[in-house]
């Protein structure tokens, strides 16, 4: 009793203690890491009568600085002189620091002429949670200072958003290209004000104190042999709410508080998990609406052995067979799915000889038998891991009665193509695991015509088992792709709907040559629908290419692509020189653009933009003109 007592009392003096220290030091255990954009060789914008961005915006950094320590907060820079450095620098020193907060310190430029002032706010949109709040509360402390109307809060997927660690924030206080606001910015007071707004936003993002959470784990990556995890952590004060995902899965989420004192919960998953590695991204709330950093743990899953089976190429072995025999192993988990996990394996066959391997991340792995032509009727094979048995099968051994061939289809890396459709005569047959297949046909016949017929992305061929009467054959098959720079490749398209006609031959086209099409989400009813499908581009990154279709009022067919060049301006060039030099010529204008998906995500990204007055044919000869210029030069 007495000790209960005690702890309220202790807990009282803490609480009173610390409050009266944020009055003073009000930032006192945050740390700010303050990005001045550009500088050195790179001066980003300039205004019309040459001032820099790079130095206005140093400027503003240095005040800003002067300011959060003053309310006690522990504060660095990325630059605090007139330097080039190159983004990726600028990130690597928030992943070392872990700043509660990275501002990014910008200002803006127009590409067309505007007279109206107005600030910027971009905030990770790979965190909805204490990068908004803190993108929210800049944007309202701006505006409060005269800094424009109608100012924009964006979810951001900037460079050194995207790939910030720590809650991250890109301010565009004002457009320095607008005349009389340059002149303004060459004062102090614009400068201060600036700063001034932003270290009250600050101020109020970290107001309640921060909610710390202490996860406990052991090690990471964290090693988990079952398709439930459960995570016990603490927080400094009761949690509300926590955001989950998980890299490459789909799972729910749940967690409930341990009884019986204290901030202690349970965090676990709601749905199987399979072998694998992944990364969970956790958000955690506090009740009084402070949000946590992100917390980002590294998962490896790998679940035990079950249900794997041995299955032979071929359903026997050619008595006195010498040479090597594919055996494919499906390794599977207890649910019978394939075990995605790498593992070291054993193939144990006649009584001392074995063969071994290393599964892959697809769960299946092919071994090859090496037979002398002794083995006897029938060859006994066991599947063995760290000792453990984990299937049995007999191949029976016997005299074959027509020829006997094993083939693999294959692509000009050697990888094994499976599913590829293989006719001979009037009968046909499937490629299985590493593109390995088993045919027979009568000894009355040397010679047998294959036609082979991959999936998209390969061109079908025509080949020749071509025998000097030997019983056995074994025949490679290398299938050439349709498209080399396409093969593979992962293309995102946005568009409306309104554009589903012209664009499905283009997306079948490309999907022939064997690139992956995902048509990204535009949700009819949202304000923003580009905010949402470049999200999803950031989320999964691995996208190569981003095509957004649009409809614009006036002008030419134009398409845009980012303000530096790089790979879209490339292809836009191309893609302008092909419909210039066509029999019917097209103009299309090329030219850096604004677009919100071209600078948002790390993927190649051009726009095509169609006016309403054109002539109805066109959009289709450009979209054609597209698919061949993807095809030939991407
Ligand atoms: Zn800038």
């Amino acid at each position: 009793m007495i000790r209960t007592k005690l702890t309220i009392f202790l807990i009282f003096l803490l609480v009173a203690t610390s409050g009266s220290a944020q009055l003073l030091n009000p930032l006192k255990g945050v740390r700010i890491l303050l990005d001045p954009g550009h500088g050195g060789a790179d001066p980003g914008a300039v205004g019309p009568t040459g001032l820099k961005e790079s130095e206005t915006n140093l400027r503003v950094a240095r005040y800003l600085r002067d300011l959060l320590t003053a309310d006690g907060a522990e504060v660095h820079m990325t630059r605090s002189k007139d330097v080039y450095l190159t983004l990726g620098e600028r990130v690597e020193l928030a992943k070392k620091l872990k700043p509660d907060l990275f501002v990014s310190i910008h200002h803006n430029a127009s590409l067309r002429p505007r007279k109206t002032n107005r600030s910027e706010i971009y905030y990770n949109a790979l965190d909805q949670g204490l990068s908004q709040k803190a993108g929210k509360r800049m944007i309202n402390e701006l505006e409060a200072y005269g800094f424009g109307e109608e100012s924009l809060i964006v979810p951001g997927g900037f460079f050194v958003l995207r790939n910030n660690p720590s809650p991250s924030v890109l301010t565009e206080g004002s457009y320095i290209s607008i005349p009389h606001i340059e002149k303004q910015l060459k004062t102090g007071k614009a400068l201060t004000n600036q700063a001034e707004a932003l270290r009250r936003a600050i101020r109020e993002t970290f107001a309640q104190g921060p909610l710390k959470i202490n996860l406990f784990v052991s090690e990471t990556p964290v090693k988990i042999d079952t398709p439930y995890f459960n995570f016990i952590f603490t927080a400094n004060k009761p949690v509300k709410q926590i955001r989950a995902r998980l890299s490459q899965a789909d799972t729910g989420f749940g967690f409930d508080r341990l009884p019986p004192i204290g901030n202690t919960y349970r965090l676990y998953n709601t749905n199987a998990l399979q072998s694998g590695t992944y990364d969970l991204q956790l958000t955690f709330y506090a009740e009084d609406g402070t949000i946590a950093p992100r917390i980002n743990l590294p998962l490896q899953v790998e679940l035990p052995f079950a249900n794997s089976a041995i299955r032979p190429v071929a359903p026997f072995i050619p008595e006195g067979f010498k040479g090597k025999l594919p055996v494919v192993i499906d390794l599977r988990d207890q649910a019978g799915k394939l075990n995605t996990r790498s593992a070291q394996i054993k193939l144990v066959y006649k009584t001392d000889t074995e063969v071994s391997a290393t599964s892959n991340s697809e769960g299946k792995t092919t071994v090859l038998l090496d037979l002398d032509g002794t083995e006897t009727n029938p060859l006994n094979l066991e599947l063995v891991h760290k000792a453990e048995v984990l299937a049995r099968c007999k191949i029976p051994v016997m005299k074959p009665e027509k020829r006997f061939v094993i083939g693999r289809v294959m692509n000009q890396e050697q990888k094994g193509l499976e599913k590829v459709q293989i006719k001979y005569g009037l009968k046909e047959t499937k490629t299985v695991d590493n593109g390995y297949f088993y045919l027979e046909y009568p000894r009355m016949y040397d010679n047998l015509e294959l036609k082979v017929v991959p999936f998209s992305g390969y061109e079908p061929t025509t080949t020749w088992i071509k025998t000097a009467g030997e019983p056995v054959v074994f025949q490679n098959i290398v299938v050439k792709p349709v498209s080399q720079r396409l093969l593979g490749k992962k293309i995102g398209i946005m568009a409306p709907i309104s554009f589903d006609n012209l664009l499905r031959g283009m997306v079948k086209d490309l999907m022939n040559s064997g690139a992956k099409i995902s048509r990204l989400n535009m949700p009819e009813n949202m304000q923003h629908p580009e905010y949402q499908a470049v999200l999803e581009v950031n989320l999964k990154n691995d996208y190569d290419l981003i095509l957004s279709f649009k409809r614009e009022t006036a002008g030419n067919i134009v398409a845009r692509h980012y303000h530096r060049g790089g790979k879209g301006k490339f292809l836009a060039d191309n893609l302008a020189f092909s419909l210039k030099n066509s029999d019917n010529p097209i103009d299309l204008a090329v030219m850096p653009g604004s677009d919100y998906e071209i600078s948002h995500t790390g993927a190649t990204s051009m726009v095509i933009a169609f006016p309403q007055m054109i002539p109805p044919d066109y959009p289709h000869r450009v979209i054609s003109h597209l698919v061949q210029v993807l095809k030939s030069a991407f």
